[in-house]
């Protein structure tokens, strides 16, 4: 089985036959005597493409590695059969993603070492999403101490200069025995292997290596970091990026939003890290804030007091709270009031939501305020003595908070009739 990619990645077609064809599930498994197609594997997604067996056409859907066989698994009507003569043909925009994106994680990954010469490459994830076109990738990285955005962006720049250089890259086989230090090499694969494939990047990066990557380095054209996660207290990041018209279009879009809200607020573009930094510090007094509010609110609320037949009824807005501190009134209100009760709460933020609770009075406040949402429309859920919901906002929020106090009041009445 010959594999035509490892010798060259930009062949997006061959005549092949099929040594090989199972069919179950609706699909079939299809070895050929060779292929365009590489598994998915190495941190690589596979290629995905299509059969053409004269003029009908099957799906590739997935490429597997199976020992050292390549499987297509294919989708598509009619039969495919031993000996059949067939075209594939990839996905190429697939493709050429894929290798724009691992000829990239190899620079980017060589730069970040020269930053942090003590970090690990834990994981390599490089994948196209079909539906939306786009490629993106992922490194997980542990490094001997915290990765920073202000270094991350001299990486960033010199990954961008090693790509407008025009580098070549090129890939060849090497003894495991003629390694020298300079080659990156996975101590588990020396174990398994006399020979490793080598991909370098002219002089910057040598790492072994079999998925599939570019001749030259400017076929990249761009390279954007997009997100750094830290995991835990540890130094592993998962940092993400996006390559070429991705990177591109990431970038546009981030600076135009920050060109827009700079010009909206009255400053320069250059001065908005200064206002989120004040954004910040108010959020953190805003949250202290809110707080000492949660400690205030139940003797306020507790001065709403209403009694239908016998049961206090007790309700309140509190402008700027989200379900989960309304949640977190109604649980402190339960606490605090001794007495048998029902209560209805309304936040209202971006969105607005209500906190229903009961306690010692056989209501089912969920189905209350179901009944009572059906007509306002409105998600959520809860059990008989405590229900949360999202609703719409609306226009007149003390009408809405009237209308539910009624429907809970005229609850209470049936009950003691
Ligand atoms: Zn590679």
């Amino acid at each position: 089985m010959s594999e035509i990619w490892l010798q060259n990645p930009y062949i997006d077609k061959t005549r092949a036959k099929i040594v090989s064809c199972e069919r179950t599930n609706g699909k079939f498994r299809v070895l050929l005597d060779k292929t365009v197609f590489r598994y998915k594997g190495g941190g690589q997604d596979c290629d995905k493409g299509k059969l053409l067996k004269n003029s009908t056409i099957y799906r590739i859907i997935d490429v597997e590695r199976e020992e050292d066989k390549t499987v297509h698994i294919v989708k598509g009507k009619g039969p495919l059969n031993v000996g059949d003569e067939v075209i594939c043909v990839l996905d190429w925009d697939r493709r050429y993603t894929l290798m724009k994106l691992h000829t990239a994680e190899h620079i980017f990954y060589r730069s970040l070492i020269n930053e942090f010469p003590g970090s690990e490459l834990k994981d390599i994830w490089l994948t196209f999403d079909d539906e939306k076109r786009e490629g993106n990738g992922t490194i997980t990285v542990e490094s001997d101490r915290p990765i920073d955005w202000k270094t991350l962006t001299k990486v960033e720049a010199e990954v961008n200069k090693i790509i407008h250089e025009n580098r070549s890259v090129k890939t060849y086989i090497l003894n495991v025995k003629d390694l020298t230090e300079d080659i990156r090499v996975r101590d588990s694969l020396l174990k398994r292997v006399d020979q490793v494939r080598i991909v370098e990047v002219e002089n910057f990066d040598k790492a072994a290596c079999s998925g599939t990557h570019l001749r030259k380095t400017s076929e990249i054209t761009f390279f954007k970091i997009t997100s750094i996660e830290r995991k835990g207290n540890d130094n592993v990041y998962h940092i993400n990026f996006k390559i070429g018209e991705d990177a591109l279009n990431f970038a546009l879009m981030v600076s135009n939003q920050v060109l827009w809200k700079a010009q909206n607020l009255g400053y320069n573009p250059d001065e908005i890290i200064y206002v989120l930094e004040k954004y910040e510090k108010l959020r953190g007094s805003l949250s202290y804030l809110k707080t000492q509010l949660l400690e205030a609110l139940p003797s306020y609320i507790e001065k709403s007091r209403e009694v239908v037949q016998n049961i206090p009824i007790y309700h309140g807005i509190c402008k700027g709270f989200e379900a989960k501190e309304l949640a977190m009134l109604g649980r402190k209100l339960k606490k605090k009031i001794k007495e048998s009760f029902v209560a209805v709460l309304l936040g209202t933020n971006e969105t607005a939501s209500i906190v229903a609770i009961s306690k010692g009075v056989n209501l089912d406040v969920s189905k209350v305020l179901k009944e009572f949402l059906s007509e306002h429309g409105g998600k959520g859920g809860g059990r008989p003595d405590f229900a949360i919901y999202g609703i719409k906002k609306s226009n007149n929020i003390n009408e809405l908070l009237n209308s539910l106090v009624n429907k809970f009041k005229s609850e209470l009445t049936k009950l003691q009739t």
